[in-house]
C-alpha cells in the first residue's frame, strides 16, 4: 500500500514534468504561510501577558502598539503568502492535467485501432478526464495544506513543549487520543472491513447506473424495481456493511474521536489544578495565568490541524485511484513503427501461417491462416459467425498485430511499412462504421481532406447516396444527428462506402453488414461495392452468398482455421462446407420467395 502510494505520488510529480518545482515551491510557501498565520495568535498572547504583568496600571504595557502591528503585518503578510502558495500548485495543477491529457491522448494515438473496439471512447474518455480532475484538487490544495498544516502543527508540538511541558502533554495527549481512534476505525483487521464497505458502495452506484439503463426495458415488460435482483442486492449488501462498519465499528472510536479532539481543553485541567498550587506557593502565578492562556489558545489549533490532515489524506487516496485507473489506458499496446520504412512493392495481401488471439482470450481467433490475393482479385471470406473472417480483415489495416506468422502487403511485412504508407494504401468499410457528428461532407471527406466538392460529390454519387442528400435540408452540409436527421443502418453504410470510394485506395477490405437488409437498401450497396473494388485488390466478408459467387477466390474459415479455397464451381463440385452453405442458403431464399408468393 505505501509503496503503491509513493509510486501514483511520483507517477503524479513525473506528469507534472517541468512544472514540479512549482509544487515544490508551492508547498514551501504554505508552510512559511501557516507559521505566519500563527503569529498574530503569538501576538494576542504577548499582549495578554504584557496586561497581565502590569494590572492594573494599563499605561505601562508600552509594547501593545508594537505587537498590534506585528499581528496585523503577520496576518496580511500570511494571506498573502498564501495566495502566491496558491498560484503556484495552482499553476503546476492545471500544467499537470494538461500533460496528463496530452500524453494519454499521444499514447492512444499510437495504440493499435482495434484497441478502441474493445475500450469505449466513454470509459476512455472517463479515465483521462478523471485523472486530469481528480489530481487536480491534490495538486492545487491538497499536497499544500498537508505542508502547511503539518509546518503548523510541528510550530505548535514545540511551543507547546517548550512553554510548559507539562501542560504540553496534556494538550498532545488529545492528539494521541485521537490518532489511536482513528487507527481503531482504519487499521487492523478493520481496515478490510472498511474496503469492503467501500466496495459496496463502488458496486452499488454501478447497478444504480445499470438499473437506469435498463428502464426501457423494465417498462416494456411490465417489470418492477423489484426484478432487477441484482441492483436490489447491492442496496442490501451496502446497508449490511454500511452498518457492520459505521455502526458496528466507527460508533464508539468516532465519538470518542470527536470528544478528544473537540474537548483537547479539558485534559489541561488536571494538569492546571496539579501546578496551580505550586505557582502559588513559589510567587511565579502569574507565569502560570499567562502559560495557561496560551494553551487554552493553542489548544485547538491541534484539532483543526488532525482534521485538516485527516482531510487532505482523502484527496491524496482519491489521486491514487485516478492515477492507478489511467495506468490502465496508458498500458495499452501500442503499434511499434518500423525504424527502417520500406515500400509494398505491388497491391497484392498475402497472409503467411497468421495466428491471432484477442487478449484475455483462451482460444486463437485465428489459427495459422495463410492464404494471397493477388494485384486486381476479389477474394471473399465466408464462413459461420465467430469463424475469424473480421479479425482476419481487420490484421490488414494493423486494427491488431498478429500473435504469430506474417501479414504481408506488396511482399513487405506490414510492420515494417510506414503506417502513413499503409493506411493510404487500403479503403476499408466495416461493420461498425462510425459517422461523425459533422456534415455529410466532412464525413466524407475525412477519408481524403484535400478532395475537392466535385470529388466528393461523385463519390456519394458512386455510392449510390443521391437519394440521402436529396432528402436532406441543407443536402451535402446537413450535419449528420442534427436536427432529427439520422440516417438508416443501410444508409450510414452507404456513406461510408462513399468515404472509402474518395479515399481512392488501391487495396480495399470489405466486412459487410447483415443488419441493414431491407432490399432496398441491399440493392444499393450492391451496386455502390461495384464502384468500389473495380479494379482494385479486395478482401470482402460477404454474409450473402449471392455476392460471393463472382469472387475471384473463396475462402471458407472455421474456428479461426481456413477449411477450402477455390472458386464458387470448384467449391460446390467439392461437396464440403461451404456446398453445404450454399445449399441452405438457396433453400432459405427459396422459401422467401415461395412464402411471400404464398402470401399473395
Ligand atoms: P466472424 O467475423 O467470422 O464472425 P470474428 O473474427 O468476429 O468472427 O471472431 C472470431 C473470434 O474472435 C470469435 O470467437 C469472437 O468471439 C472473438 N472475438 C472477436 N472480436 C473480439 C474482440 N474484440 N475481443 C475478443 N474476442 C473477440
Ligand atoms: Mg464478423
Amino acid at each position: 500500500m505505501e509503496n503503491k502510494k509513493k509510486n501514483s505520488m511520483s507517477l503524479l510529480l513525473d506528469y507534472a514534468a517541468n512544472y514540479k518545482w512549482l509544487t515544490f515551491l508551492g508547498m514551501l510557501l504554505s508552510a512559511v504561510a501557516m507559521i505566519m498565520g500563527m503569529l498574530p495568535y503569538i501576538c494576542i498572547w504577548l499582549i495578554i501577558r504584557d496586561l497581565l504583568r502590569v494590572a492594573p496600571n494599563w499605561g505601562e504595557a508600552v509594547n501593545i502598539t508594537k505587537y498590534g502591528w506585528l499581528a496585523f503585518g503577520s496576518a496580511f503578510g500570511g494571506i498573502l503568502v498564501y495566495f502566491t502558495a496558491l498560484m503556484c500548485t495552482h499553476l503546476a495543477a492545471f500544467r499537470t492535467a494538461s500533460n496528463i491529457r496530452k500524453r494519454a491522448i499521444t499514447h492512444l494515438m499510437k495504440t493499435p485501432l482495434g484497441f478502441f473496439d474493445n475500450h469505449a471512447s466513454g470509459y476512455l474518455r472517463n479515465r483521462i478526464d478523471g485523472a486530469a480532475g481528480d489530481t487536480e484538487t491534490l495538486l492545487a490544495h491538497n499536497l499544500a495544506d498537508i505542508v502547511g498544516v503539518g509546518a503548523m502543527f510541528l510550530t505548535t508540538l514545540v511551543l507547546m513543549l517548550a512553554f510548559d511541558w507539562r501542560m504540553g502533554l496534556a494538550c498532545l495527549f488529545a492528539g494521541v487520543i485521537s490518532i489511536a481512534a482513528m487507527f481503531q476505525m482504519m487499521g487492523g483487521k478493520n481496515a478490510q472491513l472498511m474496503a469492503e464497505y467501500q466496495t459496496a458502495q463502488d458496486i452499488m452506484s454501478k447497478a444504480g447506473t445499470e438499473f437506469v439503463r435498463g428502464i426501457p426495458v423494465v417498462k416494456i415488460f411490465q417489470q418492477t424495481v423489484y426484478s432487477f435482483k441484482a441492483f436490489e442486492k447491492a442496496i442490501n449488501d451496502y446497508s449490511e456493511k454500511a452498518e457492520k462498519y459505521q455502526g458496528k465499528i466507527c460508533c464508539l472510536p468516532q465519538s470518542v474521536n470527536l470528544t478528544a479532539t473537540e474537548g483537547a481543553f479539558i485534559f489541561m485541567i488536571p494538569v492546571a489544578l496539579f501546578i496551580a498550587p505550586q505557582a502559588l506557593a513559589s510567587g511565579s502565578f502569574l507565569q502560570f495565568v499567562t502559560d495557561f492562556a496560551f494553551y487554552a489558545i493553542f489548544s485547538a489549533v491541534i484539532s483543526t490541524a488532525l482534521a485538516r490532515i485527516m482531510f487532505a489524506a482523502s484527496g491524496m487516496m482519491m489521486a491514487d485511484t485516478a492515477m492507478m485507473r489511467l495506468e490502465t489506458v496508458m498500458s495499452a499496446p501500442v503499434i511499434r513503427i518500423t525504424d527502417n520504412p520500406q515500400k509494398p512493392e505491388d497491391n497484392s495481401i498475402e497472409f503467411r501461417n497468421v495466428s491471432f488471439t484477442y487478449e484475455g482470450s483462451q482460444y486463437p481467433a485465428l489459427d495459422g491462416v495463410s492464404f494471397m490475393v493477388a494485384p486486381g482479385e476479389t477474394v471473399a471470406l465466408v464462413g459461420p459467425s465467430g469463424g475469424g473472417k473480421t479479425t482476419a480483415a481487420s490484421l490488414v489495416p494493423r486494427f491488431w498485430d498478429v500473435s504469430d506468422g506474417e501479414v504481408l502487403i506488396g511482399g513487405k511485412d506490414v510492420k515494417v511499412i510506414d503506417p502513413h504508407v499503409l493506411m493510404d494504401q487500403i479503403a476499408f468499410v466495416f461493420q461498425n462504421n462510425r459517422l461523425f457528428k459533422a456534415s455529410i461532407l466532412e464525413n466524407v471527406r475525412a477519408a481524403r481532406p484535400n478532395a475537392s466538392m466535385e470529388e466528393v460529390k461523385a463519390a456519394l454519387s458512386a455510392a449510390q447516396c443521391d437519394d440521402i442528400i436529396e432528402k436532406l435540408p441543407d443536402g451535402v452540409n446537413t450535419v449528420i444527428g442534427s436536427k432529427g436527421t439520422y440516417l438508416s443502418g443501410g444508409e450510414q453504410q452507404r456513406i461510408a462506402l462513399a468515404r472509402a470510394i474518395l479515399k481512392n485506395a488501391p487495396i480495399v477490405v470489405l466486412d459487410e453488414a447483415t443488419a441493414f437488409a431491407d432490399p432496398e437498401n441491399e440493392v444499393l450497396i450492391q451496386k455502390a461495392f461495384k464502384k468500389l473494388t473495380k479494379g482494385r485488390t479486395v478482401i470482402m466478408i460477404a454474409h450473402r452468398l449471392s455476392t460471393v459467387v463472382s469472387a475471384d477466390r473463396i475462402i471458407v474459415l472455421d474456428s479461426g482455421k481456413v477449411i477450402e479455397e477455390g472458386a464458387h464451381e470448384q467449391l460446390l463440385k467439392k461437396n464440403g462446407k461451404y456446398a453445404q452453405m450454399w445449399h441452405d442458403y438457396n433453400k432459405a431464399v427459396s422459401w422467401r420467395i415461395r412464402s411471400a408468393k404464398e402470401v399473395q
